[in-house]
């Protein structure tokens, strides 16, 4: 599977010259799978600009979101292929007790908020909740669990091909207690993550910053690194950039991950903050044969 990197910002766009390398955009990750099907993580305001590029070709586009917080979602109605009525969009998302997903995503893509409703978009749209057990997309299979963030949450677990992408962006799976390495199976988000080909994963805060922030759903650095290692990640992508960390406080909170990581056995070229317009190509591994 190949990706890309359309938004890596949380809590809200952060557009200005401070942000200029790592992005502005809230999260959106787009994925082709080997038969050229595209799976997007999550509807931030960075789905925008992938919709730029697909304007004029009619397909079938699944959309995963983690939850319905308004940085995940925010991009939605701006996304070109919804205005296409040769496009299927199908978005998946998780469940809430009594109200359905596209009722919930409605309250945004409604008025006041919203000038157009989701009933006149010309797309063919469908909306399912994340079923509790594997479902595959094309040749993917896909994973969704509950992760400890505020309101429900998933995570996903994409593989294909002997590769594994798992996406954690609004993750703090460290709430009130250190991470025990020694249970990993107690750590929220673990059996998604572990021994992914690639782990993205939310890093919020710098260490300092979070103890003013407990409990708000996120990542500091040391626990996001804590994580990835813990969980045995091949390679790491930090996310959920906080909207006051500009470029240069980001190369420094990179140069901190990498010192971590190394602590823990990684490979410094293994980890790295996400940056818009990055991508990646995650190369099967060969199992058994020449
Ligand atoms: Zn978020
Ligand atoms: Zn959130």
């Amino acid at each position: 599977m190949k990706l890309t990197v359309w938004g890596a910002r949380g809590s809200v766009p952060a557009p200005g010259p401070q942000t200029t390398r790592y992005g502005g955009n809230t999260p959106c990750v787009a994925i082709t799978l080997a038969d050229g099907a595209l799976v997007v993580l999550d509807a931030g305001t960075g789905i925008r600009n992938l919709g730029l590029t697909l304007a004029s070709e009619p397909q079938r586009i699944h959309i995963l979101l983690t939850h319905l917080h308004l940085d995940h979602i925010q991009g939605l109605m701006f996304f070109a292929p919804l205005f296409n009525p040769d496009s299927e969009i199908v978005i998946w998302g998780p469940e809430a007790p009594g109200v359905s997903l596209q009722d919930r995503i409605a309250r945004y893509i409604s008025a006041p908020l919203s000038p157009v409703e989701i009933r006149e978009l010309p797309c063919a749209m469908s909306f399912n909740s994340a079923p509790p057990s594997e479902w595959e997309i094309g040749p993917a299979t896909i994973r969704a669990e509950s992760i400890a963030h505020r309101g429900p949450t998933l995570g996903f677990r994409i593989s294909e091909a002997g590769s594994t992408l798992c996406y954690i962006p609004d993750h703090e799976p460290a709430l009130g207690a250190p991470l025990d390495p020694s249970q990993p199976e107690w750590i929220s988000g673990y059996g998604l993550a572990r021994g992914a080909s690639l782990l993205i994963h939310d890093c919020q805060y710098a260490d300092e910053e979070y103890e003013e922030h407990l409990g708000w759903g996120h990542s500091k650095l040391s626990d996001a690194v804590a994580f990835a290692a813990c969980s045995e990640a091949e390679r790491v992508l930090l996310f959920h950039h906080d909207p006051l960390h500009s470029d240069d406080f980001l190369d420094s909170l990179s140069d901190l991950a990498a010192a971590r990581w190394v602590q823990y056995g990684g490979a410094p070229d293994r980890i790295a903050l996400a940056r818009e317009t990055q991508e990646i190509a995650l190369a099967g591994q060969l199992l058994g044969g020449a």
